[in-house]
């Protein structure tokens, strides 16, 4: 039986300057033209037949098995963020104001390096490997574009899976969850309009600051008043903008930020709170509100079945790890959920924390760096899991 670990601990140097050189070359969403580049020049090389241009900037593979035998999707991201880099790491993002704050740096170093394991042992396999390599995971629909242009279709897609290096978790820390894993998203844009004026005359006007202050609490109340005590979700305004200079009331003022639920019903009253708490709140102000909500992903929910065979596969892979199987959800969200509405699919996590060489900043912050020893613990699993479907 293959040993996936040692396998991928000795591709660990290709791993780590794979995923070093992404890190240091970050791209946004499906802008990921070099990084795409390097995916099929690697895949290429390996002898796979190539497919670039998959919903934008993706790229697919597949690894045909010595056997007949279901269809596995294994999705990597490629994207980064417009972040300004400040880990002052030696290989820290050459591209300003764009950096690698999520770790799909990680992940599609990761997926490179299962393709070349999965591929020394095709003829082993019963059935296909289908290599996602996933443009723009980051709210602008990667994973639907490449849905739209046929993903999961030719050969069809049985199972999909995907992970996640997770600074919230310890090196060490595996979760797999039976059923809901990450929350469903939605983008808010709000603008108060009111009547600008003099900062010296505020009776001349309708202050939208004033009302917007107002709207940013009174959105607090939805999560602590409306739901319930034992449901979840999350509102946060994250953007606010409105006035130029200290003496002048602007005419309006603008909010974006974030909405997560897991449960349809809470979804559902969430945003007619939120609606209504807007409108009211700067109604009752003197101001009016234009609110606009767009989904942003579904929720990510595993499928028991094929959960249960993953965390199968890490106990055997990794017996002194903690492995997390029950109730280990996050409040982020995931456009994977798209692919996992779709198929039957399993996300993953895999802890990357490292608090004692400083490496524990949340994901999405400029100092964010992961311990590189999560990716050949990554490659593994993932390898193994698609391995133990095509057995
Ligand atoms: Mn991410």
């Amino acid at each position: 039986m293959t040993d996936w670990f040692s396998e991928a601990q000795s591709l660990f140097e290709y791993t780590q300057a794979l995923r070093r050189d992404f890190h240091m070359h970050p791209e946004l969403g499906f802008q990921e033209f070099r990084t795409a580049g390097i995916v099929a020049r690697e895949l290429t090389a390996l002898g796979l037949e190539v497919t670039t241009g998959v919903g934008g900037t993706g790229v697919t593979a597949l690894i045909e098995g010595g056997r007949p035998g279901p269809v596995v999707l294994l999705r990597a991201d490629m994207d980064a963020l417009p972040i300004t880099e400040e880990t002052g790491a030696a290989y820290a993002s050459q591209n300003p104001g764009v950096m690698h704050a999520c770790g799909h740096d990680g992940h599609t170093a990761i997926l490179l390096t299962v393709a070349r394991m999965l591929f020394a042992q095709r003829g082993e396999l019963a059935g296909t490997v289908k290599l996602a390599f996933q443009p723009a995971e980051e709210g602008l629909g990667g994973a639907e574009k490449m849905i739209e242009d046929g993903v999961l279709d030719n050969p069809k897609v049985d199972y999909a899976l995907a992970l996640h290096v997770w600074n919230e978790k310890p090196l060490g820390w595996i979760g797999v969850s039976d059923g809901p894993s990450m929350a469903g998203g939605e983008i808010f844009k709000i603008k108060v309009v009111g009547k600008g004026g003099h900062g010296a005359a505020p009776h001349l006007t309708v202050d939208p600051i004033l009302a917007s202050a107002q709207v940013v609490s009174a959105l607090q109340g939805i999560v602590a008043r409306n739901v319930g005590p034992l449901e979840t979700a999350v509102v946060s305004v994250c953007t606010i903008h409105g006035g130029e200079t200290f003496n002048v009331i602007p005419p309006s003022v603008e909010m974006t930020g974030t909405i997560r639920t897991f449960e349809q019903s809470v979804r559902r009253k969430v945003l007619e709170r939120f609606e209504k708490t807007v409108q009211t709140v700067a109604e009752g102000l003197g101001c009016r509100a234009e609110v606009e909500v767009n989904r942003l992903t579904p929720a990510v929910i595993n499928d028991n079945g094929l959960a249960r065979r993953v965390q199968e596969t890490a106990r055997a892979l990794f017996p002194e790890s903690t492995l997390d199987t029950g109730n280990y959800v996050t409040m982020g969200s995931e456009d994977m959920a798209y692919i996992m509405e779709k198929v039957p699919g399993s996300f993953i996590f895999i802890g990357s924390a490292n608090p004692e060489k400083g490496l524990d900043a949340a994901h999405h912050h400029p100092k964010f760096d992961i311990d590189e020893a999560a990716l050949p613990r990554g490659a593994a699993l993932l390898a193994a899991s698609a391995a133990a479907l095509l057995a």
